[in-house]
Formats: structure tokens, sequence, C-alpha cells
């Protein structure tokens, strides 16, 4: 499912206009993130690839509120966030976001249920146990609402993650490497049902992956160097993916015996 990059703007639920993030000071300055211009369209599945350090955690972080630009306009839904203050910006993220990390950020004394109702619990809503597990049937773990993490394998954790991201029903899902954990087969499979998810429920999502196949199930692939946007395809293949990857610096050497069909 491919869209023209033309599209109207309008129908941008993320917005980010010259976001600039460093860190340190004179000699030590790191441009994590350098002048980056970029929307992401409401109902679309966007997926971020880039070498190490080429400022793909910051990009989200910035988008998602979790971090501050150090110049820059960053918008969700029309909401200006670097103009609110830390209140009003945890009350966006809590209704608004939700964010998906690599290593699942489940509580492992609390049920699979208890772990996915807690969002809303941290908002002060009373989550409803129909609520609840419709959430676990999205992902396909209804059954196991009782059990605890421990129990489960990574990919229903990540599954279980997922559940308690979508459960608010944010605007847009943010996940860093979120699949980073897990086996190819599995990890596919998280983001088959995320993608899935998005699609059904209009929200949008913007995922780093390292994996070209994962992406190649993206609606667009958005592609980072050295703190910039460098490139962007629509609807491509893994192949066509993994080749632009071998363009971009430390990529090549990783990735090139993919792009030559060896894996
Ligand atoms: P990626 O997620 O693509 O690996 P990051 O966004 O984590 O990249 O980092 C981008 C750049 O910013 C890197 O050069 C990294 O070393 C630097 N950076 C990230 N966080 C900090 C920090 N807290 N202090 C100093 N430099 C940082
Ligand atoms: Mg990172």
């Amino acid at each position: 499912m491919s869209t023209p990059p033309s599209a109207a703007r309008t129908d941008e639920v993320v917005r980010l206009t010259g976001v600039s993030r460093t860190y340190g000071t004179e000699r030590t300055l790191v441009r994590a993130l350098d002048d980056v211009t970029i929307g992401f369209r409401r109902g679309t599945f966007t997926a971020v690839m880039g070498p190490s350090g080429s400022g793909k955690t910051t990009l989200l972080q910035c988008a998602a509120g979790l971090d501050r630009p150090t110049a820059g306009s960053v918008q969700i839904d029309g909401q200006e966030l670097t103009k609110l203050g830390e209140k009003e910006l945890t009350l966006l993220r809590r209704d608004r976001i939700g964010f998906i990390f690599q290593a699942f950020n489940l509580l492992p004394a609390l049920t699979v249920a208890d772990n996915v109702a807690l969002p809303l619990r941290l908002a002060g809503r009373k989550p409803e146990r129909g609520a609840v597990l419709q959430a676990l049937e999205r992902v396909g773990l209804a059954a196991r609402a009782s059990h605890r993490p421990g129990e489960l394998s990574g990919g229903q954790q990540q599954r279980v993650a997922i559940a308690r991201a979508l459960i608010a029903r944010p605007a847009v899902l943010f996940g860093d490497e979120p699949t980073g954990a897990l086996d190819t087969r599995t990890a596919l499979q998280v983001l088959r049902l995320l993608r899935d998810a998005v699609h059904h429920e209009g929200q949008t999502a913007v995922v780093v992956t390292h994996d070209p196949v994962a992406a190649s199930h993206a609606d667009r692939t958005v592609f980072l160097a050295d703190g910039g946007v460098v490139d962007e395809l629509y609807g491509a293949s893994a192949d066509t993916i993994a080749e632009r990857m071998t363009h971009l610096g430390a990529w090549g050497d990783r990735f090139s015996d993919f792009a030559e069909g060896a894996v």
C-alpha cells in the first residue's frame, strides 16, 4: 500500500519542522539531529532505518515528546509540543502517544491483563475487563490474560506490550527497534500485526527496524544518516531497501551480502 509523497499535509498526525538536537558544547558538540523536516500521515506505517548513531532514537524521542529538540517544531495532531510545559507534555504523551521499546518493559509481577490495563489505571480510568480482553484479542493473546510475562515467549511479550500501547487508542505509536530482541520470523509476525492494527484503526506508526524484510511491510521507509533524512521509499521490496542501505555508509558491509541475495 504505497502513498504518494505529494499527499496533503493536513493529513499528517506527526510533523517535524527544522528539528535539530545537539548534545554537548563547542568542541564536544554532537548533532544527533540536523534540521529534520518530515511528516507522518494518519493511518500509515513508516519504517525508519539508518546506521547506528544516525539519529533514529533521537528522532523518535523528539517526535514523541520524550526529548526536547534544541531547535525546530514538533506537532502531534496539530498541537505544538515544544510550547508545552512538562505537565501538559506528560498528559499529551499519555493520551495521544504509544511507545514500544526493544526490551518490552512489562512488569513481571503483574498478569498480562494487568500490564495491558496499566496505562488506563495510570490515567485514573477504571479499565473494563472487556476492553483489556479486546486489546489482547487484537494481538492474539486473550487466552493468556492471567499469565505472568515470564511465562510467555519474547514475541508474545512484545505482543502484550503492543496491546498495552494500543489500549489507550493513541493517535501515534512509536517503536524503537521493537523487534530487535526477536528472531526474524517472530519479528515479522509482530510487525505485521502492528501494521494491521494501525491500518484497521486508522492510527499511525513510526518504527525503527534494522531488517529490510520487516521494512518492506511498511507503507514507507525513511532512511537516516548523520542526523538527517537522506531518502525515502514507498512500498519498496526488501531487495530495494537493502540495496538502498548499502549506500548509507556503515550499512554497506553489513548488508551487501543481503543485497546480493546471499541471505
Ligand atoms: P541511533 O538510534 O540511530 O543509533 P541516536 O539517536 O541514539 O542514534 O544517536 C545519534 C547521535 O547522538 C549519536 O552520535 C550519539 O552518540 C549521540 N547521542 C545520543 N544521545 C546522546 C547523549 N545523551 N549525549 C551525547 N550524545 C548523544
Ligand atoms: Mg537507537
